[in-house]
């Protein structure tokens, strides 16, 4: 497998975490409760980070959230959560900023949108106030375009001059021109205000995938600021998986890409952690980072006429996901684990060989025994209702014996 070649950039502090080439791609997300709401969005920034969100950002958006940053910040670190909380402002951040000089100092970045500042009309005090009150507060700043709010003047400064061309650019290439050079004169005038050039993070975020790995491209080739990617208002469910895998991988593949995140619309009461998950799998899908144990599942055809496999599969996801947070702490690597649920034998041995531990369960007329593969090998062969119980003993017990301390390698320990 060829290795990606991350493009080359200064790396970021963003509290104790790092952003840039030199460290992993960071997973971020945002909550979505009211920001004035402390104990609600402590909770749902506790779940995010829990769920492995390494950055949240949160909405700053009116007094009563300004007022609630550093309390929100207090309520995490009292729960042992260290996780960065980034503010997210628009309109009204450089009056907020400075009215709250407690949420200034509690939040580990700003993110400023500069379609939505000053910047761009005759005069851009609103912007040069936020990057001032960066500076007083050594944070680091996300500059994010997004094209839904792109600074108005200067895209319609660039379409005038596109219309004087004898051959005028198509409207859509002169827009992602715009989203690229918006970021650029942003990040140039904040370097001017004072804030260091390894405390800046660019992004410029479209709904289309297409856009996206266009204006990403663009982007990383005119500028060595980390990116952070995301396509925005990606969609529900399967649409907005499906589309910001679609936008991220060809970027993250090409070395693009320092931060992501997923931007799903969550069910109504849906779980928010969805959108780290898929983040995270996104970047072990591409062999980028390993976040949680892997399992292969065929997706079963004619031949598994009953539901039986698709539940173990699901069972074991589910009892992979109950450990994990246990696991990482016990069992450093076991992340890179491998398994392999398949429905019957015409590709469940085969399957299962190459994965730590695979079962090939009985399909339809099949003799009702499910061999387990340990590293390759035949272990054992299970039958009866016991496979699911049995099963998950032997998974706990590769665990204990391949990862983390006391860990006996090639031996597996325990039962059979
Ligand atoms: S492994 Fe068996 S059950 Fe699964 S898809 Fe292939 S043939 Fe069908």
């Amino acid at each position: 497998m060829a290795e990606i070649q991350r493009r080359k950039t200064p790396t970021v502090k963003i509290g104790h975490v790092r952003v840039g080439w030199e460290v992993p791609v960071v997973v971020q997300s945002m909550t979505n409760t009211d920001t004035a709401d402390v104990a609600g969005t402590i909770e749902q920034a506790a779940a995010l980070a829990l769920a492995g969100s390494e950055l949240v950002r949160v909405t700053v958006n009116n007094e009563e959230a300004a007022a609630a940053v550093p309390h929100i910040v207090d309520g995490l670190e009292k729960r042992g959560l260290r996780v960065p909380i980034i503010g997210d402002f628009h309109y009204n951040g450089h009056i907020l900023l400075k009215k709250y000089p407690a949420a200034a100092r509690a939040l580990a970045k700003y993110r400023i949108n500069p379609g939505n500042v000053s910047i761009g009309r005759k005069d851009d005090d609103n912007f040069r106030t936020m990057i001032e009150c960066a500076v007083e507060n050594q944070k680091p700043v996300r500059i994010g375009v997004n094209w839904g709010s792109l600074d108005q003047s200067l895209m319609t400064r660039m379409m005038d001059q596109n219309a004087r061309q004898a051959q005028p650019q198509p409207a859509r290439d002169v827009m992602m021109e715009a989203m690229v050079v918006s970021a650029l004169d942003s990040a140039k005038a904040a370097e001017r205000y004072g804030l260091g050039h390894d405390r800046i993070i660019l992004s410029a975020k479209v709904s289309g995938v297409r856009d996206l790995i266009d204006v990403y491209t663009t982007l990383a080739a005119r500028c060595d600021y980390p990116l952070h990617l995301g396509l925005t208002e990606a969609g529900m469910g399967s649409k907005g998986l499906i589309a910001s895998t679609a936008g991220l991988a060809p970027l993250l593949l090409e070395g693009i890409g320092d931060t992501i995140r997923v931007s799903l619309t969550p069910k109504p009461g849906g779980d928010r952690t969805e959108e780290v998950l898929a983040a995270q799998q996104i970047l072990q899908s591409l062999s980028i980072r390993s976040f949680m144990p892997q399992v292969t599942s065929c997706p079963g055809c004619g031949r598994t006429t009953s539901t039986y496999f698709q539940e173990l599969a699901e069972q074991i996801q589910g009892y992979l996901r109950a450990s994990m947070p246990e696991w990482r702490k016990r069992y450093p690597g076991v992340e890179e684990l491998k398994l392999a649920v398949m429905g019957c034998v015409v590709n469940g041995p085969g399957e299962s060989k190459h994965a730590n531990l695979g079962v090939s369960l009985p399909g339809t007329f099949e003799e009702p025994k499910a061999p387990v593969y340990v590293d390759g090998k035949l272990y054992t062969t299970l039958r009866g209702d016991t496979i699911v119980a049995e099963f998950k003993q032997i998974l706990d017990n590769y665990v204990a014996s391949h990862y983390g301390q006391g860990a006996k390698s090639e031996e597996l320990v325990g039962a059979h």
